[in-house]
């Protein structure tokens, strides 16, 4: 019998990440260590979202973006050489296609930091086959449960599906010169709620989290580093859930991660 890949939610946290030793970065290599090696990745980025159509990264060898501004040169040197999978990419335009969605294959979409600042951490041979698929913040969480449900069987062909956002991202917040009020306790009883929602396996809750979390707004200014969490759990809605990383950067920034296995 064949176990399913595992799938897994990261905070990606500040591009510093890529050059910094810090809590998070070490964690991200040992579990790159620790994982059973997938044939292949799936990703849902907080930095590839797009309207409209579902965008699928077909390309061969695509390149690696730097999308972010102000930085230290060191980062944007920086490259991620990890392959795509066009024979993937089609296989997951096929199961969108007939479930009546609209994708469309993109072969020069390059990897976006969401996905290389990672990913470089966890697998630094770049020898792993990637293929991202976009998300769309102008949808609400339903939409991403969908997307991870078309995916979940593709985890019985050692595929891991991976999201890569923030369980907080309130980046306006880190660079505030007047901190908010009980803005640590907001951040904390934000998590606390995601963290209770997933270990009891209250999908209709997650699904609803604009609705019922608290201080959601706060922690989620807009959704997209929220969203990848929800696509994720669509593909293994079923599985141990197990929170196997915590931090706080800056305060508010909480980089927590789970496994579903
Ligand atoms: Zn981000």
């Amino acid at each position: 019998m064949i176990n399913n890949q595992p799938a897994l939610f990261v905070s990606h946290g500040s591009p510093m990440m890529a050059v910094e030793n810090s809590k998070t970065s070490r964690f991200l290599k040992v579990l790159g260590q620790s994982l059973p090696r997938p044939k292949a990745i799936i990703v849902f980025s907080a930095h590839l979202d797009l309207p409209e159509d579902i965008v699928i990264t077909a390309g061969r060898n695509p390149k690696t973006i730097h999308d972010f501004y102000g930085f230290p040169d060191a980062l944007y040197q920086i490259q991620y050489d990890a392959p795509g999978s066009p024979e993937l990419a089609q296989d997951i335009a096929g199961r969108f296609e007939q479930a009546g969605l609209t994708p469309k294959l993109n072969r020069r979409q390059s990897w976006d930091h969401g996905v290389w600042i990672p990913l470089r951490l966890m697998y630094p041979a770049a020898d792993i086959p990637i293929v991202q698929v976009s998300i769309n913040s102008r949808l609400g969480a339903s939409h991403h449960y969908i997307y991870g449900k078309l995916l979940a069987s593709l985890r019985a062909e050692n595929i891991m599906i991976m999201g890569s956002g923030g369980i907080s991202h309130n980046l306006g917040e880190v660079f505030s010169p007047l901190p908010t009020p009980n803005r640590s306790n907001m951040v904390k009883e934000f998590t606390a709620w995601v963290e209770d929602k997933l270990m009891t396996n209250d999908v209709d809750g997650l699904l609803d989290y604009m609705e019922e979390a608290p201080h959601v707004m706060f922690n989620h200014p807009t959704q997209e580093h929220f969203l990848p969490l929800i696509a994720v759990l669509g593909s293994c809605d079923t599985d141990t859930v197990e929170k196997i990383h915590s931090d706080i950067e800056y305060d508010v920034l909480a980089l927590d991660a789970y496994l579903f296995s």
